[in-house]
């Protein structure tokens, strides 16, 4: 057992099983940020972000999850769905079908979402959380249809929509079907947006690529992790296309706020408040407008009559 996490492993990458925080490795980690020898239990309690310069680490879906939602209250759902090989795609190294298993074993995941409902602060939400330690949380067709799935459960469960990102990007082993999620989720965002429910993206790093340029960018609110990579195409190749440097900070979440690409910047710690004063905003503003006899610009509270005369969903128990 080492006493310090290597801060680089040479030229070699680290493996998944390193990065995991829920996988013991010593009793210190070095912090990515300032350096600092964490003790492991310092960080479990300061949700993985360093008491000395907030540095957020990545963690599992999982992990998250438990830092988001009411305790107890979540229920997960399309926990089986698995990806298939319809390209038959064989990287540098071995096939999909058999990357996969290797991603599945490090996480214990079936594939790079979490999907499933929950409430926040005693309101009712649908949620999805990605992966970054399953391939990158590359959005395959498991990730699109867990994230459709989700938002069509908001919509019959009269649910505000939650997705956490945590992606380099649309997964390359599925060509066109993965670059397909993103009109498939987009669309049905579109359709969430007439039912006029909420929804708040919630950008962790890296939140890039396909994924930022689909959902990701598409909620209500879209909050972000302090120092999250938030972009589309990466840096290095934004240099060499407009041939020019770029500035100090680039795609970061505090760069991409001061542009209006985000609404806020929350730290891991406060998310959760943070969630629930969203939700609580709009749950209030729908009954409202209610009380006004005017329609509602959202939705969320099933118990009330459509002040606009539309139909309304009955809500699933549980
Ligand atoms: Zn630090």
């Amino acid at each position: 057992m080492s006493w310090l996490k290597r801060e680089r492993a040479g030229i070699k990458s680290k493996t998944n099983k390193e990065q995991r925080p829920d996988v013991p490795e010593g009793l210190w980690t070095k912090c990515e940020g300032c350096g600092e020898a964490l003790f492991q239990t310092v960080l479990d309690e300061n949700l993985w972000t360093c008491p000395k310069c907030n540095f957020h680490f990545r963690v599992p879906a999982r992990t998250y999850l438990g830092y988001v939602v009411d305790p107890g209250s979540f229920e997960e759902r399309f926990a089986d769905l698995e990806a298939g090989d319809p390209l038959e795609f064989r990287d540098a190294k071995m096939r999909y079908p058999e990357r996969l298993k290797l991603a599945q074993r490090d996480t214990g995941m079936k594939d790079a979402a979490l999907s499933g409902v929950a409430s926040v602060g005693g309101r009712p939400v649908s949620l999805t959380i990605m992966d970054f330690f399953f391939m990158g949380g590359s959005m395959g067709s498991v990730v699109g249809e867990k994230v459709a799935r989700s938002i069509e459960a908001a919509i019959s469960e009269r649910r505000a929509l939650i997705v956490v990102s945590a992606t380099g990007g649309a997964r390359m082993q599925e060509g066109i079907l993965s670059l397909m999620q993103m009109a498939k989720t987009s669309a049905l965002l579109a359709r969430l947006q007439d039912e006029r429910l909420p929804f708040i993206s919630i950008l962790t790093d890296p939140s890039t690529a396909g994924v930022l340029a689909s959902y990701a960018s598409l909620g209500d609110v879209i909050l972000a992790e302090p120092g999250a990579l938030v972009g589309f195409a990466g840096a290095r190749v934004i240099r060499q296309t407009i041939g020019e440097d770029l500035p100090p900070g680039f795609q970061r979440a505090e760069f991409v706020l001061e542009k209006g690409f985000i609404d806020r910047i929350v730290h891991r710690k406060q998310m959760r408040e943070e969630v629930t004063r969203l939700l609580e905003f709009f749950w209030r503003s729908t009954r409202g407008f209610a009380a006004a006899g005017q329609a509602s610009p959202h939705a969320f509270d099933p118990e009330l009559p459509a002040a606009d005369g539309r139909p309304r969903p009955k809500p699933a128990s549980g």
